[in-house]
């Protein structure tokens, strides 16, 4: 591949028409004025118009003899992301499969290679392929960070780094597993060269000095097989084969091995025509020299994983050193070059978009079930296998680690994998940044972040059948047996019944089918087992379920309360004061028991208050807070009298009670108010909130209170909420 030259789109059309007819050519010229339309105006960091960069893609895959198709996606690749084309643009321009490929190097470039950890770029790779779901997505994707290793001198030092470590992580191996050599090579050795400098430029020094010696050397070589060669009439091309800076590189680092140890190993290249003459060529080579045994391979009879075949022997060469000898075909070399790629090669009469997908797999599936003896083929099927029968999805941690699971994998599973807590602790799952139900079904590059909670109920029964993995499956049963399951939900249970009783009501009337299901709701529990279970290990209390289950029948109570009261009150208007005075209010005028006795509405007092009467025109007595501004005044003193709480303690009565509670206005503020009021089992008879633009939230309830004491462990509590500044009885 010419690294050096800067194609010009004629350079591309040129060299495509060596193997496509004209009417394919048409196709991809039009693809590159397209891009040229679209990409017009943007500039690359190197400064040169855009449109050089996926002209030059177009050229890498040209060189390969892909299909019209790709070719064309070559130039196309940068237009969505980078333009205001879409994919639709690009359907109806060209045609669905040109779209599907760029659709797909698009999806590619959302991959970031984030992690550092070695063990994770081999799901990486996984992912790609995954991801990638056409092979040539693939080879547009290599063909793309070929050329942008080319032009990375352009980039600052950082993400010469960033960018060079990735495509050694995860392009060059792709670049492998396809076997296209040819792109591996290059990939490796230009990431070298910004990674490790020194010992690249080291190397290539090394390489220059030994240069002319070495040619000497293999000409000699050449010249004694072809004459060989010619006494039998076999035609071959012979060549020196070419060592790479990465290669030799890797060996002396791997193998601890000098320069000299590795680069003076020589090797040459022979190609025939037929499998018949491969052979044959072994048999004089082997005559000329001797063979070092258990240096030969055939992998023409049993070819490596990735498709690559060529008999492989190690001969003592005419100065008593070693020579590596491959003998191959003209396709096999092919195939050692470009590997996948030759096989969608463009050839005359069938062009390969005539093949369709199903062909393809087909072709997929026989290398596979053919590779089966291969005893290294495992590697190979293991990152194919990901592709075709696919079973597996990648999906990512915030921090950009792959994780992988069972296709039909939920976030339950993705969390148990991460750890054990995190399963156990699960209350909800973002993807994409975006809350969705456990049991969502992930999907390839998804990003997943968890949703945990201290106070979690733990697993529920139902993540059983929710969960793929059996990782996730027996944690969860784990925490069950660990929790005590049985025994708890018995023990919460009999709590919860307990609770009920104490309040005063039925446990039977109250724990209703109907009415669990409204409680399990509430909470979200997912069965009654899960919910006792809670409250047997004490994850929630029983007094919380208690609360929500009778949270009806004491509406309806209130109600018949008020309805009550309102008729005892028509009544006693129309009875002498006396009837009513009895002690109803629960405050007694010393030395007086049959006065009517009011409890002033504008302090609302309640027991254990400091209280004073004031006498009213012919209503009787009223009763107010000692510190009520209303009773304050002097001209009233002589209205004023002694009164007392008949008992401070009494619980029997309640006394309506005002608080104004002011915080900070977040969610859920008031919900935390009324469940405070509700845990400590006060009624509330009215609320209402606002807020104004300072954010301040000001609630104002009114609730049922027996006594001072019990207002006070109320007033507490609400001010031990999260973002509530003051809480206040108020004074009408
Ligand atoms: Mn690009």
């Amino acid at each position: 591949m010419a690294k050096d030259k800067i194609l010009a789109p004629e350079d591309v059309f040129h060299e495509a028409e060596s193997y496509l007819n004209k009417e394919d050519v048409g196709f991809i010229k039009r693809a590159y004025e397209f891009a040229e339309k679209a990409h017009e105006g943007q500039f690359r960091k190197s400064g040169e118009p855009y449109i050089i960069h996926p002209v030059q893609v177009a050229g890498i895959l040209v060189d390969l003899k892909l299909d019209p198709e790709t070719v064309a996606g070559g130039f196309l690749h940068d237009v969505v992301e980078d333009t205001e084309y879409t994919l639709e643009d690009i359907s109806a321009a060209f045609n669905e499969e040109v779209a599907m490929l760029v659709d797909g190097v698009t999806k590619l470039r959302k991959i970031k290679y984030m992690s550092k950890e070695a063990q994770q770029a081999e799901t990486h790779r996984k992912m790609f392929i995954a991801m990638a779901k056409d092979i040539r997505v693939i080879l547009i994707k290599l063909a793309d960070r070929l050329h942008n290793m080319r032009t990375l001198k352009h980039l600052p030092a950082e993400k010469q780094r960033r960018i060079s470590n990735e495509t050694l992580e995860i392009f060059a191996p792709l670049a492998h597993r396809l076997g296209i050599s040819a792109i591996k090579w290059e990939l490796e050795d230009t990431a070298l060269r910004y990674l490790n400098p020194q010992q690249y430029y080291r190397i290539v020094h090394l390489m220059k000095q030994k240069r002319e010696e070495r040619v000497h050397y293999i000409d000699e070589v050449m010249e004694e097989v072809k004459r060989q060669l010619k006494d039998v009439d076999i035609k071959a091309e012979l060549s020196g084969r070419p060592k790479h800076i990465y290669s030799i590189y890797r060996k002396m680092m791997l193998q601890k091995k000098q320069f000299n140890e590795i680069y003076d190993l020589l090797a040459v290249r022979i190609i025939v025509s037929s499998i018949k003459d491969c052979y044959a060529v072994l048999g004089i080579i082997h005559t000329c020299w001797k063979p070092m045994p258990g240096r030969f391979k055939d992998y023409i009879a049993m070819p490596k994983p990735n498709l690559y075949q060529s008999l492989h022997t190690t001969v003592i060469g005419p100065k008593g050193a070693p020579l590596e000898v491959q003998i191959r075909t003209q396709e096999m070399h092919e195939i050692a070059e470009y590997g996948i790629a030759a096989h969608w090669a463009y050839k005359e009469g069938k062009n390969a978009s005539q093949q369709s997908n199903e062909e393809r797999l087909a072709w997929f599936r026989e290398i596979l079930e053919w590779q089966n003896d291969a005893t290294d083929a495992e590697e190979f099927m293991e990152s194919l296998k990901v592709d075709l029968f696919s079973d597996m999805v990648y999906v990512f941690t915030p921090k950009g680690d792959v994780v992988e699971l069972p296709r039909g994998s939920v976030p339950i599973d993705f969390a148990y994998k991460i750890h054990t807590e995190v399963g156990n602790h699960t209350i909800g799952a973002k993807i994409n940044g975006k809350i969705e139900p456990l049991d969502y079904q992930l999907k390839n590059g998804d990003i997943i972040e968890m949703m945990t909670s201290k106070h979690s109920y733990g697993p529920s029964q139902d993540w059983l059948k929710l969960t793929q993995t059996s990782q996730a499956k027996n944690k969860i049963k784990q925490f069950f047996k660990k929790q005590q399951r049985e025994e708890n939900v018995s023990k919460g249970r009999e709590m919860v019944e307990q609770e009920l009783r104490a309040a005063g009501f039925e446990p039977k009337e109250l724990m209703t089918e109907e009415q669990l299901k409204t409680v399990l709701e509430k909470f979200s529990f997912t069965t009654e087992a899960d919910m006792f279970a809670a409250v047997g290990y004490h994850g929630i209390t029983a007094a919380q379920i208690v609360t929500r289950l009778t949270e009806k029948i004491r509406e309806q109570q209130e109600k018949d309360k008020a309805i009550e009261e309102t008729i005892e009150e028509v009544n006693a208007s129309g009875q002498s004061m006396r009837k009513k005075a009895k002690g109803e209010s629960g405050v007694r005028v010393e030395g007086v028991d049959n006065m009517l006795i009011r409890l002033a509405r504008c302090c609302n007092p309640v027991p254990g208050d400091k209280i004073v009467g004031y006498i009213t025109k012919g209503r009787g007595v009223s009763v107010h807070r000692a510190d009520c501004p209303n009773v304050q005044t002097d001209h009233i003193k002589e209205r004023l009298l002694e009164v007392k709480w008949e008992n401070e303690q009494s619980e029997k009565r309640s006394y309506h009670v005002d608080l104004e509670i002011s915080g900070y206005d977040r969610q859920g503020l008031l919900n935390d108010v009324l469940q405070v009021i509700n845990e400590a089992k006060t009624n509330i008879m009215a609320v209402n909130g606002r807020s104004d633009r300072q954010k301040i939230a000001v609630i104002h309830i009114n609730i049922l209170i027996h006594n001072n004491q019990h207002l006070k462990k109320i007033v507490d509590r609400l001010k031990q909420i999260q973002d509530v500044y003051t809480v206040e009885r108020t004074i009408q």
